[in-house]
């Protein structure tokens, strides 16, 4: 094995982090850690640092780390067959099976999936469908794709244009043209706090109908949204949004992308997130919980009102030109099959709603009524903490995006707890693998406690 100080050295002289402040790194500043291994929701480093994973990496090792029975699917896969593509119609047994369990999964309405590798591609692919889907209906101007403002899609072109957080337009010329951004469903930022949610739900969709009226809805190709805000700081949406949304959508024949990288496959305590709210989506993205991370792996879930116009596509203009080489890769989609199986047995939907209830619940009796806490939100298996400096006003602090990253670094060095300090704002989040038990919950919520007594 080779030494740390090896390690740190190649570290710092060779790899480029992603989202890393890059300055600090390279002076030794940064938050780098060399991980090792991880057993449930636990990962330990090379130093012998045992860690709670309160985020479960990016919200994506679902079911926990250290699954042998997806590491011995893996392992097989490898050895019978390691690679073939899927172009011209090929797969595996792996790949065809994988396919069949989403679809027995998904929303009634669904009826193919394509494979990615991460939820970036796998929205690119889903907006290059959706202008294909409309150049084939003989409307070649309808193409502006609306996302919401906080919405986070992914880092490429046009899905860090789709993502509404500056962090990631920043020094990059995004977004593109054909972007055009909508009020977050932000419940406690509201215009008005008389409002109710069923009111702010009905400003959101009022918003939406006064930007298609503006551009013009034969220029608008569709809508793409996250069922619960995830990256831009955990925001459930308030009562009666997607309601409110879907109608001004079917008013303008405008297609919605439910962006279910975060909340497909058990994360909100249902299976998708679309069945939590009653969202019909035209296609829905998936990707970390579909393989619990253990591979890469994403997909685009194409309804058969879109799907039919692709086939027609076909006939009228040949094979699609649209692949990866690595899409449907059989180590991922037998980490996927073994993944999905997993879930199901050990009932991981379930406990997602329940303990996840529990977190939330455990997190506002313990903090809920601190003159610094602006709200604690979430569903599911997920949770988040607003930190003001005023509760009345709610008011932010005189320097924004400090509170949040202290709080995690403390709940961190005091007590081996992961927490995420949300890119904008002081918001704290918690997305733990869905195996969380009630005791690892309350080992949760007391680090977060005593961070907060040591931060504010
Ligand atoms: N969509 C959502 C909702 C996400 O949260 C993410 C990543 O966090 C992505 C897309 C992008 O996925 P990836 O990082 O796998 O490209």
């Amino acid at each position: 094995m080779l030494r740390n100080d090896q390690l740190e050295q190649w570290d710092r002289e060779n790899f480029f982090h992603p989202s890393t402040h890059l300055a600090q790194f390279a002076r030794g500043e940064g938050a780098e850690r060399v991980v090792r291994t991880g057993s449930g929701v636990y990962i330990e480093d090379r130093d012998g640092n045992k860690l709670l994973d309160g985020f479960a990496g990016l919200y994506c090792v679902n079911v926990g780390y250290g699954r042998p029975e997806i590491a011995e699917a893996i392992a097989e896969q490898a050895r019978e067959l390691a690679y073939y593509h899927a172009y011209v119609g090929h797969g595996t047994e792996a790949s065809i099976t994988l396919a069949k369990m989403i679809l027995d999964r998904a929303p009634k309405n669904m009826s193919k999936v394509y494979f990615g590798l991460g939820g970036s591609d796998a929205n690119e692919t889903n907006i290059k469908l959706v202008w294909y889907y409309n150049n084939i209906r003989g409307l070649p101007q309808k193409k502006k794709i609306i996302s919401r403002w906080r919405g986070y899609h992914g880092s490429g072109l046009m899905t860090g244009s789709l993502t509404g957080l500056e962090l990631f337009h920043k020094k990059f010329d995004l977004p593109l043209a054909q972007v055009i951004h909508t009020e977050a469903p932000y419940y406690y930022r509201r215009p008005d706090p008389a409002m109710t949610e069923e009111a702010f739900s009905a400003w959101c969709a009022a918003e939406l109908e006064q930007l298609i009226e503006r551009e013009g809805a034969d220029t608008i190709a569709a809508f793409i949204g996250e069922p619960v805000l995830g990256t831009g700081g955990i925001v459930p949406p308030p009562k009666g949004y997607w309601d409110a949304i879907q109608k001004v959508l079917k008013k303008y024949d405008i297609l919605l992308i439910a962006d279910e990288v975060v909340t497909g496959f058990g994360r909100l305590g249902t299976m998708f997130g679309s069945d939590h709210y009653g969202i019909e989506a035209d296609i829905i993205t998936i990707a970390k919980g579909l393989t619990s991370a253990y591979a890469p792996l994403s997909g685009s879930i194409v309804s058969d009102k879109v799907w039919k116009v692709l086939e027609q596509g076909t006939d009228e203009n040949g094979a699609i030109g649209h692949g990866w080489t690595y899409s449907a890769h059989p180590i991922g989609a037998a980490a996927g099959v073994a993944n999905l199986k997993l879930i199901d047995e050990l009932g991981l939907v379930k406990n997602a709603g329940e303990t996840g209830a529990y977190l939330n619940a455990a997190m506002r009796d313990a903090l809920g009524d601190h003159a610094n806490v602006g709200e604690i939100r979430g569903e599911g298996m997920l949770c988040a903490i607003e930190f003001v400096s005023d509760r009345d006003s709610r008011a932010g602090f005189e320097q924004p995006g400090k509170v949040g990253p202290a709080l995690a670094t403390a709940l961190l060095q005091q007590d081996n707890v992961i927490a995420r300090a949300m890119p904008q704002g002081d918001i704290l989040g918690f997305a733990p693998p869905l195996c969380l038990s009630r005791d690892e919950a309350d080992t949760i919520v007391a680090a977060t406690v005593k961070a907060v007594k040591t931060v504010l």
